[in-house]
């Protein structure tokens, strides 16, 4: 038996969520004394793979070939579900991304297996049953799931679980069960890349825009002091609606739904539409001239003021720590 985690890499670099699942994995297997197994698919260097067994990756698997150089949904189901049943893991373990939203229900479906996604705590454990509290509604509240299928599927959200590192002994195992034809019903043809900003659903830090901006023309403060944390930029819906900024960076229920570590809201009043999207953030700073805005309710620091005199105080606040 075995705990399986799957390691997303982005262009052969495994990020900061990547180390997050198998930190959440390995201690999930310490619970149940069982081997952790990660399993990586794509073409990432030994020395990044080694870096697994610093949060406690007994075993690692790599797949590669190059088909597989790009994510293809069907064929990585596959595999992960090939590795599953070879190394024998009753629980499987990835991130609940892009990828691994489309991954996780059809990974359970091969597997015949329980499915929570959008997993924020460890589960507890009672012989074969695992309650996991995950996000429900979009992000509104938070639901307990109870799985007591044989095998267990967790998508474990960004910046959920910290990083825990626990090095072991690891051995780099190739692994050669290749996906069928019929996996590669959809192909990558080619990737591409529509900013080199920070990625939004990756981010750590997000500083986000809303209609108190007043027009696309003043987006430069929220530019700048994103750039001088190192932060993603997004916005409300109707910021995207009227097209000042992209669609991608619309936050909330009809959006993107981010977990960063600071989530920084700027002109944004909070409808519950917005806060669907935010609500897993581990700190809201809220700046709004109006105090009664009820961002304000969920907000750990809250700033009440004109955006357009705070914001660049804060931006040069920020340039001048750094130097
Ligand atoms: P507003 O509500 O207009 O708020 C602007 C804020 O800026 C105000 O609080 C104001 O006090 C403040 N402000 C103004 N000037 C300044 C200044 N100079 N300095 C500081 N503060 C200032 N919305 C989303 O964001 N995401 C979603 O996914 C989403 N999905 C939706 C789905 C449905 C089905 C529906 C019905 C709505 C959805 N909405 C969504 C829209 C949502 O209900 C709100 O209308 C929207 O979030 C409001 O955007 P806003 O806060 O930018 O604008």
């Amino acid at each position: 038996m075995s705990v399986l985690v799957f390691v997303e890499n982005i262009e052969g670099v495994f990020k900061k969520s990547a180390h997050e699942v198998v930190s959440y994995a390995k201690a999930i297997a310490n619970t149940i004394n069982q081997p952790l197994v990660a399993l990586s698919i794509g073409d990432v260097k030994d020395e990044n793979l080694k870096g697994l067994s610093k949060y406690g990756a007994n075993r690692i698997l790599t797949a590669n070939s190059d088909k597989l150089k790009s994510f293809v949904n069907q064929a990585y189901a596959s595999i992960i579900e090939a590795a599953a049943r070879q190394e024998n893991s009753s629980i499987v373990v990835l991130s609940n991304s892009f990828s691994g939203k489309g991954l996780a229900p059809r990974l359970a479906a091969k597997l015949v297996a329980g499915l929570a996604n959008g997993v924020v705590e460890l589960p507890t454990i009672e012989g074969s049953i695992l309650r996991v509290k995950k996000t429900a509604f979009s992000g509104k509240a938070f639901a307990v799931t109870e799985l007591n299928s044989a095998v267990k599927v967790i998508a474990l959200n960004a910046n959920a679980f910290e990083l825990r590192e626990s090095p072991v002994d690891a051995e780099i195992v190739a692994f050669e069960n290749q996906p069928s034809p019929d996996d590669f019903a959809t192909v990558v043809k080619e990737i591409i890349r529509a900013t080199d900003k920070v990625s939004l659903p990756e981010a750590e830090i997000v500083v986000s825009g809303g209609r108190g901006l007043k027009g696309p023309e003043n987006w430069g403060i929220i530019e700048e002091l994103a750039e001088a944390l190192g932060a993603a930029t997004a916005c409300s819906k109707p910021v995207s609606d009227a097209g000042w900024r992209p669609h991608a960076e619309h936050v909330g229920q009809t959006g993107i739904a981010v977990s960063p570590n600071l989530y920084i809201a700027i002109g944004i009043s909070g409808a519950i539409q917005h806060l669907a999207g935010i609500s897993s953030s581990k700190t809201i700073v809220v700046i709004n001239k109006d105090p009664e805005a009820p961002f304000f309710k969920v907000a750990d620091y809250g700033i009440v003021g004109d955006a357009f005199e705070i914001v660049p105080k804060i931006t040069a606040a920020v340039r001048s720590y750094k130097n």
